[in-house]
């Protein structure tokens, strides 16, 4: 059921949630619409004394909160769930709005982040016995560490601060939300929707710039990070939270590798593959971002990928037959058109059409196969997150994991073959906190997830991302004092 119109985003005043009430803001952010490259709506733009505010009602919040029983959390963080449902359809057009994705993709991100939320509410959080050394009880009690800021970036907003709320809050812990100042519409909107649902000041969203997250790093009234990122500002967080010893979790950039082996017919699988590496345009941590293909299907299956390209359609979002929106910003266009030309002048051989949109303002790309490609060039030693994939060819399989693994990041990889036997030998030598097995972006929130290498520190998901906002707590057996 959808119990409100989509409001227009150039006239609905967006507010920071703070303490369960709307605060407001002197300044504004201007959020671009990616598709036209013109202004959409404008977001207070949160201050010093806003994240004061914010970690003051949060630390107020926190006893009381912890102090429910877990069934009672789980019934109120359900709340959360049920608006994003109810709401489904404002909140998809807004991240239409500000990210760029096509309306179907956008309802997939409201309902995928409802049914992390269901999932993680599943998880039976207890405690634990074990035993000491000369074999008596001991009880481990796990505890809420207190205040979790939550920091995300523009390339999922809800997908990606949904998970952080319901770690923080079902374990006990209060929050604060920063969403990316690129992206912050569909996460206040939730914010201000879900506020008279939630007892005042266990979660507070504020918009900011990149300012805020750092003074959030730094804040002593915060006890744990959940961050997701670059591997440059992910090495920031780290830093600023140093100062407080802050427990930090970090969900960073990737560069994952798939191999393909050539008892794969090219074209069947090429479907797979393309929405692996081009599913939001390429703005996924886990895409594929480097494929690796057998010498003896290589120019079949690039043939096949770039065939895929040349039929897919890019541009706005809010248009029905859009397939694929542009990249985020411009920031990012740039950067993704730079590692293009750097890759046509080393040699690359462009397939797919040209990477323009016609006639569409804003920054649409074209997805676009690099064939030909080394490593040593930008667009295979970097992450591009973005609409271009590099594609390369391998002959010896000692070869290609000494490739793969040869990189700083290690966040997710896939193998791909019949020969499932092989498959799996290959996939436990990869460096990477995910290796899927003839598909890819598979995360599952009963498994931990968390990049080796690079691309994070720490995990979520399972009881085990949620016992990472959590302080473990050993009481002892008694001793007798006799
Ligand atoms: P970003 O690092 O630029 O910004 C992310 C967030 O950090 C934003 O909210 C930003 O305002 C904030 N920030 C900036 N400087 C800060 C500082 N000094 N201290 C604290 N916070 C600060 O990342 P982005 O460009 O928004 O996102 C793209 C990156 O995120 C890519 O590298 C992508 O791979 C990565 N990512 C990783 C995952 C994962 O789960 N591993 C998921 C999605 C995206």
């Amino acid at each position: 059921m959808t119990l409100s119109t989509t409001p227009d985003s150039s006239t609905h005043r967006f507010v920071n949630t703070i303490n369960g009430r709307a605060v407001d803001g002197e300044s504004r952010i201007e959020v671009i619409n990616p598709a036209t490259g013109r202004v959409c709506a404008t977001v207070p733009e949160a201050t010093a004394e806003h994240l004061q505010l914010a970690v003051a009602a949060a630390r107020r919040a926190q006893p009381g909160w912890a102090a429910l029983d877990v069934a009672e959390r789980r019934r109120i963080v359900g709340l959360i769930g049920q608006v994003l449902t109810d709401h489904r359809s404002e909140l998809a057009n807004l991240l239409v709005q500000e990210q760029g994705k096509p309306l179907a993709r956008a309802f997939d991100e409201v309902d995928r982040a409802a049914k992390q939320l269901e999932l993680l509410l599943a998880i039976d959080l207890h405690d634990d016995e074990t035993v000491d050394s000369l074999n008596r009880p001991v009880r481990i009690q796990y505890r809420p560490l207190g205040v979790v800021g939550a920091i995300a970036p523009w390339n999922m907003p809800l997908v990606l601060s949904v998970p952080k709320i319901v770690h923080a809050l079902y374990t006990g812990n209060t929050v604060v939300l920063k969403p990316s100042p690129f992206t912050p519409l569909a996460t206040l909107r939730m914010g201000e929707l879900v506020a008279p649902l939630l007892p005042p000041g266990i979660l507070n969203v504020i918009a900011g710039g990149n300012d805020i997250g750092r003074l959030m790093s730094e804040d002593p009234g915060i006890d744990k990070i959940a961050f997701t990122g670059s591997v440059q500002t992910g090495k920031h967080v780290m830093r600023s939270a140093a100062s407080t010893l802050k427990r930090i979790t970090l969900e960073l950039g990737g560069n994952d590798p798939a191999i393909v082996f050539d008892d794969v017919d090219p074209v069947k699988i090429a479907p797979r593959l393309f929405a692996a590496a081009f599913a939001n345009s390429g703005q996924i941590c886990m895409a594929v971002k480097r494929l690796y293909v057998h010498e003896r299907i290589y120019e079949a299956l690039c043939q096949a990928l770039a065939a895929i390209a040349e039929r897919t359609v890019v541009g706005d979002g809010a248009a029905a037959q859009s397939q694929l929106g542009p990249v985020q910003n411009k920031m990012q266009f740039d950067l993704v058109r730079s590692l293009l030309d750097d890759a046509r002048a080393a040699g690359g051989r462009v397939l797919g059409g040209p990477d323009k949109v016609a006639g569409q303002p804003g920054y649409c790309m074209r997805p676009l196969i690099v064939a030909d490609l080394k490593e040593g060039t930008r667009l295979v030693d970097e992450e591009q997150f973005g609409p271009v994939l590099p594609v390369l060819s391998f002959s010896d399989t000692e070869d290609v994991i000494r490739r793969a693994n040869a990189t700083q990041f290690g966040l997710g990889a896939s193998v791909w073959s019949r020969d499932l036997a092989r498959a799996q030998h290959v996939a436990d030598r990869l460096d990477a906190g995910s290796v899927w097995i003839n598909h890819h972006i598979g995360t599952d929130v009963c498994v931990p997830f968390g990049g080796a290498k690079l691309s994070g520190f720490g995990c979520q998901y399972s009881l085990e991302g949620l016992r990472r906002f959590m302080q473990a707590h050993a009481v002892y057996s008694p001793v007798s004092l006799d």
